[in-house]
């Protein structure tokens, strides 16, 4: 252990006094005990300063994807700083690394997905989505296409655009901060977004709030290909073709938010790949650079590129850090290692055996069930009981108190409750090896036993 120069109870005293935390609970200066301070990280592991080890089941917040401690990534940035720290990006300037990058991901992207914007994470990436979707309505005669359109239960991010996409309602509601023209639908009602006018979601879905907004209104439709947030919630069949036909119906763009998904989280380069479908816009953050420096890229379609470079007007958006050097320098090294050490694959395959365990669990404990996953991300939910659908009271705190036991024993995992459900979420760095895989699983099984007892 590198130690620190501070004790646990110091630090947390200090943290307690002067910081305050994303996602801050209520009364949580009275409720919450000592926060986990995080010292070290290898691999998939790591550890804090009261000496606990974990696994990281979920590469912390789904973004470290290529696991702790990676000498090549913290060379890559160490070399970029000393040899040039910082450039602008904006009119006229640019850097190697941020050109090398954008054609390395351009190389990556389906089909003609070859343009990229820089930013410094996932909700920077969405709002610029927003805007550059409006600018390019604007640019080619139709500034009244303002309007997006999102669903129930997305996770956009927490940008005041971002939160206004977000469908999970304590996001959207938090200081009723909300921009105008967002609109919600219901999230993957397939059979509507196909036409069908039965379907009793079909006035609130993606196609019923086109019909009743008018097409010529709307600039974009944006979906997480997997939702994450909102619970690890997989569309039906179907339904991600659906909604690009329907935005190719009306002349819609479609912007698909692969934060989670990019880089190979679901044992394809990119969450779309698995149904061939191309979006306009490709949102990403998180795998991009792995976790080991602040950025994202809204990777746009050549036509939508186009209509920018053709515009009589000046594109004024744009970050201090788009295109920041040793971020770049950061996401090209990423995005090599991906490619070169087989990455996507591993996530495939290692998905498979983490599915299989997890459909063990289910068989093997009664509170487990609805089991879901494709490459390593995954989630499972904790019911009463299972086969007649009763679901824990939200009381009980299931789900918390599941991920509580799973910390104790070494595994590091986050959970989703919005409205009365108790999802676990899986999402292990892409690096995991089968004996990591099964180790989870093993963790995962001791805490159930024990979860069986106290609830
Ligand atoms: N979009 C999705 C699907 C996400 O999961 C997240 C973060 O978890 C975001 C956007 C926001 O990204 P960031 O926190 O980097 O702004």
């Amino acid at each position: 252990s590198k130690g620190s120069t501070f004790t646990h109870s110091e630090l947390a005293e200090i943290d307690k006094k002067h910081y305050l935390h994303p996602t801050t609970p209520p009364k949580a200066h009275y409720l919450s005990g000592p926060p986990t301070i995080f010292s070290e990280g290898r691999g998939v592991y790591l550890k804090d300063l009261q000496g606990k080890e974990r696994i990281d089941g979920v590469s912390m917040l789904w973004n470290v994807n290529l696991g702790y401690g990676n000498e090549e990534l913290a060379e890559a940035a160490k070399q970029q700083m000393l040899k040039l720290s910082y450039s602008s990006s904006f009119s006229g300037q640019s850097n190697e690394p941020a050109i090398l990058l954008a054609q390395k991901v351009a190389s990556m992207a389906p089909r003609d997905l070859n343009v990229c914007f820089f930013t410094s994470g996932g909700s920077e990436s969405n709002d610029t989505a927003f805007k550059l979707a409006r600018f390019y309505w604007k640019v080619k005669g139709k500034p009244e296409r303002t309007k997006i359109i999102s669903l129930d239960q997305s996770f956009h991010g927490v940008t005041v655009g971002a939160t206004s996409a977000t469908g999970i309602e304590g996001f959207q509601k938090f200081t009723t901060s909300n921009a105008p023209n967002f609109l919600k639908a219901a999230a993957h009602a397939v059979e509507a977004e196909l036409g069908d006018k039965t379907d009793p979601n079909y006035t609130r879905s993606i196609r019923g709030t086109i019909e009743a907004e008018g097409a010529d209104t709307i600039a974009a439709v944006i979906i997480e290909p997997i939702q994450g947030a909102g619970g690890v919630r997989f569309p039906p069949k179907g339904y991600i073709e659906a909604v690009r036909k329907l935005c190719d119906e009306h002349g819609i763009l479609m912007i698909a938010d692969e934060v989670i998904c990019g880089f190979g989280r679901t044992g394809k380069m990119f969450g779309v790949d698995h149904w061939n479908v191309v979006p306009d816009f490709l949102c990403v953050a998180k795998g991009i650079s792995s976790g080991y420096a602040h950025l994202g890229a809204v990777i746009m379609r050549e036509h939508v590129r186009e209509a920018f470079v053709q515009s009589d007007e000046m594109m004024f958006h744009g970050f201090t850090y788009s295109g920041h050097p040793v971020a770049c320098a950061v996401g090209l090294k990423t995005i090599e290692m991906i490619d070169r050490d087989n990455i996507v694959e591993n996530s495939r395959m290692r998905g498979e055996e983490l599915l299989r365990g997890l459909q063990y669990l289910e068989k093997n404990h009664k509170h487990v069930t609805k089991v879901r996953g494709l490459g390593l991300l995954a989630g499972i939910e904790l019911f009463r009981d299972p086969e007649s659908g009763i679901p824990f009271a939200p009381s009980e705190h299931a789900a918390a108190q599941y991920t509580d036991i799973c910390m104790e024993l070494g595994l590091q995992l986050r959970y989703f409750d919005w409205k009365g459900t108790n999802t676990v979420a899986l999402a292990p760095p892409l690096i995991i090896t089968s004996e990591q895989v099964e180790e989870i699983i093993s963790r995962m099984d001791k805490a159930l036993k024990r979860f069986e007892e106290q609830i």
